[in-house]
């Protein structure tokens, strides 16, 4: 018995190797005929990164990523509202990485074909599911380039990890369109630059409507870093964003003028704009939760199931955490349809309740609330916003991730090994 999996990203790929942890026989099919490292930086969470380490890859993220020591809230004009650290210093038993998105999945993808062999992925095979029997389902592989059919493939269940675009997603609910867009457009970049602030840390500027993040990804050891960056504007609704595309190009007049005064003693934004690199636009766009993710005995995993807001940094977070509960499920409940519906009790609510608050602007929302309050900025953050309400915001996105510090050093492993 094989479990089916379509697509080959940070989601597919944490299942794969939680499935052969587990002794499970399983086969992934990728759309694309050769895997590149596409994309910029992400920030993956403790929660997940307590179940990579599991998987054994400690190592392997030190290598391309570095350990984010803190995250930090500024207004637009670059007043400190909230710095709070992450990772050890936080207490957490595991770290939080910022890591190249690309690179995060050429590790995955390196490790598991070292453990598992290469033939456990399948490249250049769109997969859908074709029919189901009560014993087991069988899955269409198509060329995506020339739309042939190139065959077929047998299993016991069929998961969907095929990202925000998912075709089994639009075939279960063929009514659902495009994925829902709230008007804000992204350009995303990297810069090699003087470290800021601690070196390590993450910092978000603005407002909703107009907004800076920035982490370093990687660290050249001379005083520079790699700066990652991603500027938010609203745009007018007839902009341009059904194309999503991560590798379209960005064009600095169209986000570039919102930023022009935003030179922070502890970081110059234009100037880091304008030395980027490759500069990419994307819009922010979403999908509204599902009333359900398995249909017998196939189901959907990370964004094909709950793409949201990159907001928060649980995108990549969540998918593994799916990933790592249906393994378990499959090992426990069998290959079977009882075990999706285990993984969907146990995952679908929790992750539709993170889509809608990342909506909200998940713990962004600080940013909001300070810059309604004092749009001109402030001398003393205390006058603004109170400590308490500060800390209470802070805590209540992490209690609804699941990665408030307690629940997640004292929970036993998802998977014990
Ligand atoms: C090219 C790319 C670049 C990205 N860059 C960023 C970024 O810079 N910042 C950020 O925050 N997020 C980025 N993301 C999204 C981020 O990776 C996801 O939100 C998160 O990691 C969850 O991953 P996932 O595995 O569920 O989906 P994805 O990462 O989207 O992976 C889905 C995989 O499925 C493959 N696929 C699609 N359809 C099929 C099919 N029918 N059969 C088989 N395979 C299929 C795709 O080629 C892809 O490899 C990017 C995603 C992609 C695909």
């Amino acid at each position: 018995m094989t479990v089916l999996i379509a697509g080959a990203g940070i989601g597919g790929l944490s299942l794969g190797l939680s499935l052969h942890q587990l002794g499970i026989k399983f086969q992934i099919f990728e759309a694309v005929s050769e895997m590149r490292p596409l994309g910029v930086g992400i920030n993956v969470q403790p929660h997940a990164i307590r179940e990579l380490f599991e998987l054994g890859l400690e190592a392997e993220l030190d290598a391309v990523g570095l350990r984010t020591e803190e995250v930090g809230y500024f207004s637009a004009q670059g007043g400190e509202i909230w710095r709070e650290p992450r990772g050890a210093l936080a207490g957490y038993n595991w770290p939080q990485y910022s890591i190249h998105r690309g690179e995060m999945q050429m590790l995955l993808l390196r490790a598991l074909t070292e453990r598992a062999g290469e033939a456990c992925i399948t490249m250049g095979a769109a997969a859908s599911v074709a029919n189901e029997t009560e014993a087991g389902i069988t899955a269409t592989l198509t060329n995506r380039a020339t739309g042939d059919k190139i065959g077929e493939a047998e299993g016991s269940v069929f998961v969907a990890a095929d990202g925000i675009n998912s075709i089994s997603r639009a075939g279960l609910y063929p009514d659902e369109g495009a994925a829902h867009w709230g008007g804000i457009m992204m350009w995303r970049g990297t810069t090699r630059g003087p470290k800021f602030l601690t070196g390590r840390s993450m910092a978000m500027a603005g407002r909703k409507d107009c907004k800076f993040v920035c982490y370093p990804i990687h660290d050249y050891g001379d005083g520079t870093c790699l700066i990652n960056w991603i500027a938010d504007r609203s745009m007018p609704e007839d902009y341009s964003w059904r194309e999503q595309d991560w590798n379209r190009e960005g064009v600095l007049d169209d986000f570039l003028p919102a930023f022009k005064d935003w030179s922070f003693d502890w970081l110059d934004v234009p100037a880091t704009i304008r030395a980027s690199g490759d500069i990419f636009e994307y819009p922010m766009v979403d999908r509204n939760p599902l009333p359900r993710w398995s249909h017998s005995r196939m189901t959907l995993l990370g964004d094909a199931a709950h793409a949201m807001y990159p907001i928060g940094s649980n995108g990549a977070s969540q998918a593994i955490l799916d990933a790592r509960v249906l393994a378990r499920e499959l090992r426990d409940k069998g290959q079977t349809a009882d075990a999706l519906e285990a993984y969907e009790a146990e995952r679908r609510e929790k992750v539709n309740a993170l889509v809608l608050a990342n909506r909200g602007d998940g713990p962004d929302k600080v940013l909001d609330v300070v810059a309604e309050r004092a749009p001109e900025g402030f001398a003393d953050i205390s006058e603004v916003m109170s400590l308490s309400e500060l800390e209470g915001a802070a805590a209540g996105y992490k209690k609804l991730a699941g990665m408030d510090v307690e629940t997640l050093n004292t929970r036993s492993s998802i998977i014990e090994v």
